[in-house]
């Protein structure tokens, strides 16, 4: 990933983040800082980049002209056919935080345009800007500052850039809770004793204390986000009455993704924070109606819900023409939902199956017609892509989605039964096993194939179906 820093302090921000983990991580070409001296493309011949203000007023601005053209050489360096999105620092923009970080990591190339003094001709920002982003409500000298912190949030959520693959997603503000407290050797220090629990080796006792921890602190020291997780754990209940039916709600909320809508009486609506789904389920017509009147018909809709509404999963098959209508979608296929309900592993297929990465994303997306290729990029690049190989060529692959969802199961034509598919669902249901969550994926209700070879390892078919409905 590419970080372009438009700035008049450019030694600032390359010296900032040239240590420790982004540092190594620009050494190893897990991504590119540059820093652009926005005072290099001054037409002024004494390199002045600022002026006063018209109408009076303290303070010096940085003009339009430099900036713009800063901007222009970089956006043509990166000679991308769509508008590259540049974020300007501001304290006037919206305030960033963990989600937004995640949307932004999906970006091949970020400008990050940095103000300074009392900030830039508006002129400029209306040509150039796409995001307004704030870190807070306080006021800096420059946005230096704020950009190296953006991209020192970003670039730890590309793949390569942290060693471990699961410590970026279970921390702080991954999930509803804050962090437990953490302890390192010595195991007796200044008479403090590292808690008895982390010393017995028993990985369960150890969760269920970590989780404890985790809800005591966020309480404590987080009320508001105790509360949300409070409500969802509500839901979780509600929802766990017909668990195979809810399945993908219940894993969306299980991992940390879940925005709650709407909860009550009358039924549920959750967003997935991640891919924008929504997914509903409620207690008959009337109610279902009111819960979209109630969440999108209002005309302050939170701005936590994203414009574009272009994906839901639907529960009642009532409700389908309702949504069909109210958000101009289409009806894609109607599935059943299967879980794999025990905790052991699925006994071990002797198979070469390796994550697959962005070298493979002609092979996968010449296969697999459901994704656009942006969406497979987008999952190859996150590691949740596994091929299978035989006698070293691919024979076939299958991928996590982004809400979770096992899926994009394809064996190869000349290597169909031969047991590569129930090989492929084997070792990534281990694999979501071993990160503490339930293997479910949906089938499309005349895959009979499918639901076949599922259902024969071991999974539980859910007797209702549910519908995705897409733009
Ligand atoms: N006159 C500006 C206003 O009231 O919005 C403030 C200018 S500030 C002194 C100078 C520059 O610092 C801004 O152009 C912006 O790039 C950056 N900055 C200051 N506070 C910030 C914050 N909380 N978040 C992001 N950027 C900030």
């Amino acid at each position: 990933m590419n970080f372009y820093v438009l700035t008049l302090f450019p030694d600032m921000v390359s010296d900032g983040l040239s240590s420790s983990i982004i540092g190594r991580a620009r050494e190893n070409g897990s991504i590119l800082v540059e820093a652009v001296n926005i005072r290099d493309f001054t037409e002024d011949k004494h390199k002045k980049t600022d002026d006063y203000p018209y109408g009076g007023g303290a303070g010096l601005l940085m003009q339009a002209q430099p900036v713009f053209d800063a901007h222009q050489y970089i956006a043509g360096k990166i000679g991308s056919e769509r508008p590259v999105r540049t974020v300007y620092l501001t304290p006037q923009g919206r305030t960033f935080n963990q989600q937004m970080a995640e949307e932004m990591a999906k970006e091949e190339n970020l400008i990050f345009l940095c103000g300074h003094y009392e900030g830039i001709d508006e002129r400029a920002l209306e040509e150039v800007v796409t995001d307004y982003v704030s870190l807070g409500d306080f006021v800096l000298t420059g946005g230096e500052l704020p950009a190296m912190v953006m991209i020192d949030t970003i670039a730890r959520l590309v793949p390569g850039v942290l060693h471990n693959d699961a410590s970026a997603s279970e921390e702080s503000f991954s999930g509803y809770l804050l962090e437990y407290p953490q302890y390192t050797r010595p195991e007796v220090w200044r008479e403090k004793k590292v808690p008895e629990v982390l010393l017995t080796g028993d990985h369960k006792k150890i969760r269920e204390w970590r989780k404890q921890m985790a809800e005591d602190r966020t309480r404590e020291r987080r009320p508001d986000l105790f509360a949300r997780y409070e409500k969802l754990l509500n839901c979780h209940e509600k929802l766990r009455k017909d668990k195979l039916h809810h399945a993908g709600m219940l894993e969306l909320i299980a991992r940390g993704q879940a925005e709650l809508l709407f909860d009550g009486e009358e039924g549920i609506l959750l967003q997935d924070k991640k891919s924008g789904v929504f997914m509903l389920t409620v207690k008959d017509r009337e109610a279902g109606e009111r819960i979209l009147d109630e969440v999108f018909g209002k005309e302050d809709i939170p701005a936590s819900i994203p414009v574009q509404k272009d994906m839901f999963v639907v529960h009642q098959e009532y409700m389908v023409p309702i949504v069909v209508k109210r958000f101009d979608l289409k009806l894609w296929s109607g599935c059943y939902i299967l879980s794999y309900t025990r905790k052991e592993s699925l006994p071990k297929k002797d198979a070469d199956i390796r994550r697959l990465d962005m070298s493979y994303l002609g092979a996968v997306t010449s296969h697999y017609k459901v994704a656009d290729e942006n969406e497979i990029a987008e999952r190859l690049s996150g590691g949740n892509i596994f091929g299978i190989f035989v006698a070293g060529r691919l024979a076939g692959f299958i991928g996590e989605h982004t809400d979770g969802s096992m899926g994009m199961l394809e064996v190869f034509p000349e290597y169909q039964r031969q047991g590569l598919a129930a090989a492929l669902v084997t070792d990534l249901a281990n694999r979501t096993l071993q990160k503490g969550y339930m293997p479910f994926g949906y089938v499309k209700e005349d895959n009979t194939a499918s639901l076949c070879l599922q259902e024969k390892m071991g999974f539980y078919r859910a007797k209702e179906k549910v519908w995705w409905l897409v733009r």
